[in-house]
């Protein structure tokens, strides 16, 4: 596609996304069909759980007079430097993934007939925010929000991303919250609108993926991230 058309097409999508005055939300499905991201404990691909969750998410969200952006929800979206950039107006990208761990905790067992990584070591959900996104204060704001609506609805936060080993050692932003630094994070320091990127949960755990598939457990986990959203977003 032509650049001026491509452009002309983007301040349409701006234009009629949080139209009315209505606060604007982008929500960013984690991964693509071509790169789903972890595999769970049974096998599906975290890039299921992520496009359920944030379509439970934006429910929540439009019921609360959220205008949402879905990003990636095509499954299409393979390179992640062209995520941020599509949630240019909006109040908040959410970053929506699930879990995994260091190879080193991995064990197998057998499932379906095959021989499967796993991990029960750690559970829960984590929030992370990046000190180079340009709206760091913002974005440590919602993460707090988010983490606290969730503490409030029973879930309990893992704190593994915090451990001194190689591939986590993040710093916390707000250890009551479950909130870390990881500066790093593509979709979040390339953002110029406040961003927080929410790990679920630990798919190769084989106690919770049962958990995060169920519909009900999904819902009331979308109904407190959308609660602690509502409630950072600027007046
Ligand atoms: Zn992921």
């Amino acid at each position: 596609m032509k650049n001026g058309v491509k452009a002309l097409l983007t301040l349409a999508a701006l234009a009629s996304a949080g139209a009315h005055g209505q606060p604007l939300v982008a929500l960013d499905v984690g991964h693509s069909l071509a790169r789903p991201g972890a595999i769970s404990a049974r096998g599906a691909p975290e890039f299921d759980f992520n496009l359920k969750l944030a379509q439970a998410i934006a429910a929540e969200l439009g019921k609360g007079g959220v205008a949402v952006r879905l990003i990636g929800a095509d499954g299409l979206a393979d390179n992640p430097a062209e995520r941020s950039p599509q949630a240019a107006g909006a109040q908040l990208l959410l970053s929506i993934h699930h879990d995994a761990v260091q190879p080193e905790y991995l064990r197998h067992w057998q499932h379906g007939g095959e021989t499967r990584p796993y991990s029960d070591r750690f559970r829960g959900h984590a929030l992370f925010i990046s000190g180079r996104n340009p709206q760091e204060a913002r974005s440590l704001h919602c993460a707090a929000r988010i983490g606290g609506a969730l503490r409030r609805a029973g879930f309990i936060p893992t704190r593994h991303h915090a451990e001194p080993i190689e591939g986590e050692a993040r710093p916390w932003a707000d250890y009551a919250a479950g909130v870390h630094y990881y500066d790093n994070l593509v979709v979040l320091k390339t953002a110029e609108v406040p961003a927080v990127l929410f790990e679920a949960g630990v798919i190769v755990n084989r106690r919770e993926e049962l958990l995060l598939a169920q519909e009900g457990r999904r819902a009331r986990m979308a109904k407190a991230a959308a609660r602690g959203i509502l409630d950072c977003l600027p007046r």
